[in-house]
């Protein structure tokens, strides 16, 4: 019989509770997490256990969990997720009380996650399940972080390849925490690292950025991202536009300083400018004309104002968010078949 165990540690809870026992690598099988958010996949669940299960079972040293955290999903993700459960018992699942958003989603099954390394993965087997005992064999060497980087992204739109460019560039350059170019969520993290990342107490997660914030000894590997196996994307161009501005504006102030800079350099020009028109008018009389400088000179200023108060009113909306002090997610049910 089936026993599942209800509710589900709340953060920090897991950390005291759950943690990993230690040990050395060499005297005991290493246990490997797999933390996968599911929104809608019902389409592809069936294809996503067959092929990520071989490859961890084929591991050496090791055992593997797969945390299953199902995202507020509206098909039968949940079902197909609980029939996994029922069939593996290393399939752990994570059911959220609606849909928080991958960011979050991810953010539980990594609090929840035992492992001794854990792994973000995608269900739509985007990244190349075969990736991860290369991943695991560089941990045994000792490092902490094994990053998995796109060497190509040939199955992204033209697009969306550009613009994730563009934005690496921008948010490199104006943040303080560096992201990897083209490095998505996939990665392998030792305990150490999950450990320092659940003590950060943010809400609002943007994950690749924490990832990199939180440091520690990270090499690289690369890969070939493919096509989805199945179902569509669920990140539109305008979910990912707010996504780049979550990123861009949780690892820095820069974008707020330079208004400061902007308003100095502009109202310095006006007055030189001012300068400029009392000279003219001394030596030339009174000038009528000039209409088209004037209502130049009040939309330019005006529209930098409300950018600027846009930026300003984006960093205060995060403070309103954050002084909330609402936790990440909130789990509805985990379900896990009982030790037999
Ligand atoms: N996902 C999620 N919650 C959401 C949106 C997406 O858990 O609100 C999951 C989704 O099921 C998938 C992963 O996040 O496992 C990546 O989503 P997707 O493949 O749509 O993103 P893309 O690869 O297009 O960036
Ligand atoms: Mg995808």
């Amino acid at each position: 019989m089936l026993q599942y165990t209800r509710g589900g540690p709340a953060r920090g809870e897991a950390y005291l509770a759950g943690g990993y026992a230690g040990g050395t690598r060499e005297s005991q099988r290493d246990l490997i997490s797999l933390v996968v958010p599911f929104h809608n996949e019902a389409a592809i669940t069936g294809a996503f256990f067959d092929a990520v299960v071989p490859v961890l079972q084929g591991i050496p040293d090791s055992d593997y969990e797969i945390v299953c955290v199902n995202d507020g999903s509206t098909d039968a993700t949940l079902e197909r997720l609980i029939a996994a459960c029922d069939a593996n018992p290393r399939v752990r699942v994570i059911d959220l009380s609606r849909n928080f958003g991958k960011e979050a989603a991810l953010t539980a099954g990594i609090d929840l996650a035992d492992g001794a390394a854990v792994i973000p993965f995608d269900a739509d087997l985007q990244d190349p399940p075969e990736v991860i005992p290369q991943m695991v064999a560089r941990w045994r060497e000792g490092y902490d972080v094994v990053l998995a980087k796109r060497a190509e992204r040939q199955t992204d739109t033209y697009a969306k390849r550009g613009t994730a460019a563009l934005f690496y560039r921008v948010h490199n350059a104006i943040s303080d925490t560096e992201i990897p170019e083209n490095a998505g969520d996939f990665r392998l993290m030792s305990r150490q690292v999950v450990d320092s990342l659940k003590q950060l107490p943010e809400n609002r997660r943007f994950m690749k950025g924490l990832f990199a914030w939180v440091g520690f000894r990270t090499t690289q590997i690369e890969y070939v991202r493919q096509a989805r196996v199945g179902g569509e994307s669920k990140f539109s161009g305008w979910k990912l536009w707010n996504f780049a501005i979550e990123g861009l504006t949780s690892f820095g102030t820069l974008p707020l300083r330079v208004w400061t800079y902007l308003g100095g350099a502009t109202a310095g020009f006006a007055i030189l400018y001012a300068a400029y028109l009392i000279l003219r008018t001394a030596v030339r009389g009174v000038d009528v004309p000039g209409y088209a400088s004037i209502i130049t000179a009040v939309l330019f200023l005006g529209g930098v104002q409300l950018v600027g108060i846009g930026v300003i009113g984006e960093y205060v909306g995060r403070i309103y968010m954050e002084a909330k002090r609402r936790p990440v997610y909130i789990v509805r049910r985990t379900y896990r078949q009982g030790q037999s």
